[in-house]
């Protein structure tokens, strides 16, 4: 046994990921939920997640709210769409997506769906054309990296131009916010969801919802939920100095706060993207190499995470994923519905080395256990 098979496994997916020792660590010591320190704490976690946005606290406000991901996604949607004479548009790539419109139906919203083929982006047209269709939608829904493949759908085009319409607007950037720049205030975006345990780097354990103020000021009453009221979650920490509504998950806000701080050390969010992008090339063109196709094309490509189809029709991805494993890394099953794939993520505390090391793993089982012919 070498040394990596001592070292737990690295996660290569997308969240939970692979956290940095000093995240884990700051998990060591119990807080109380009233102490002052705590409250300053989610206060300035708070104000550096509207920073990473470039946004400014005049209009936008990060609420933090317990649960995964999927819980700062059905607050978001369950506050900001009015209980009478709304109807959210959801424009649907892949399973992030389906998930938000089960979260409609849920909660009996009225909505209308774009569906659009998980290898396609979704287009300003395309969200147009059925608006010019449907006058009476008033809000909009859509994922910015569609985690099912890694797709990165083009908001900086879509959001605003309904922003000038008067639509507000959702994006679930669960899989992208602090991975890839995002400009809350040139995006003109009303609610805008990530979560602990994505790009930042911290553990699981609350989702975030960057939103406008001017929008949120205006969606008390809407909440469908008292747990996931997100008015009142916002009420409460600004009226308590920072504290939270309910229990709060002390030791991830503390974990959470400690990876704020690494990602600054890193050189903030232009650095990490490029590492991750750096990670997603090298990974890529290196599968590629060895004959492993794409789902999607590289121009729509994220740099979060990779999908790949299946090398042959019988592929046993189980006893991938088990050889992987029991090598050091931890990938990802596939979730598009139309072709048998796999991910890989590039995210979380992962380096090129990494990368290499990965894909000489790859290279000898390809070759060794697939005997498939593999290029130079
Ligand atoms: C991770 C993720 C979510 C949230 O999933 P949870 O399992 O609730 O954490 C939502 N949307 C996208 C795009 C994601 O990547």
């Amino acid at each position: 046994m070498d040394d990596q098979q001592h070292k737990p496994p690295l996660l290569l997916t997308p969240g939970p990921l692979t956290t940095s020792s000093a995240v884990k660590e700051a998990m060591l010591v119990d807080h109380g939920t009233w102490d002052d320190d705590y409250k300053a704490l989610t206060q300035w976690v708070r104000h550096e997640l509207v920073t990473i946005g470039n946004a400014s606290e005049a209009d936008y406000t990060a609420i933090l709210m317990q649960g995964s991901g999927s819980f700062g996604v059905e607050a978001a949607i369950g506050t900001a769409v009015p209980k009478k004479g709304a109807t959210l548009l959801i424009a649907a790539n892949g399973a992030y997506g389906d998930r938000m419109i089960e979260i409609a139906e849920y909660l009996a919203i009225p909505h209308v769906v774009l569906p659009v083929p998980e290898d396609q982006v979704v287009t300003l047209t395309a969200v147009e054309e059925v608006l010019a269709a449907h006058p009476e939608i008033t809000h909009f829904a859509v994922v910015h990296c569609e985690t099912t493949t890694g797709i990165l759908n083009p908001i900086e085009s879509i959001i605003p131009a309904l922003a000038a319409k008067g639509i507000i607007t959702l994006v679930d950037a669960m899989s992208s916010f602090g991975g890839v720049p995002i400009d809350l205030e040139q995006l003109h975006v009303d609610y805008l969801i990530t979560s602990s345990n994505k790009c930042i780097q911290g553990v699981p354990g609350f989702s975030i919802v960057l939103a406008k103020k001017h929008t949120l000021l205006k969606a008390k009453g809407n909440a469908r939920s008292l747990a996931l009221d997100l008015y009142a979650q916002y009420q409460t920490f600004e009226n308590h100095d920072g504290k939270w509504r309910f229990t709060s998950p002390t030791h991830v806000v503390y974990a959470f706060a400690e990876a704020l701080r690494e990602l600054d050390q890193e050189g903030g969010v232009s650095v990490r993207t490029h590492r991750y992008q750096t990670n997603e090339t090298l990974l890529r063109e290196g599968m590629q190499d060895l004959g492993y196709e794409l789902v999607i094309d590289k121009s729509v490509q994220s740099p979060i995470i990779t999908s790949f189809k299946f090398p042959m029709t019988d592929f046993d991805f189980r006893a991938f994923y088990d050889y992987l494993k029991d090598r050091g890394f931890i990938i990802y099953p596939g979730k598009v519905s139309k072709c048998d794939s796999f991910r890989i993520g590039n995210i979380g505390e992962v380096s090129a080395e990494d990368i290499h090391h990965l894909l000489d793993l790859i290279t000898t089982y390809t070759k060794e256990t697939l005997q498939l012919p593999v290029g130079n």
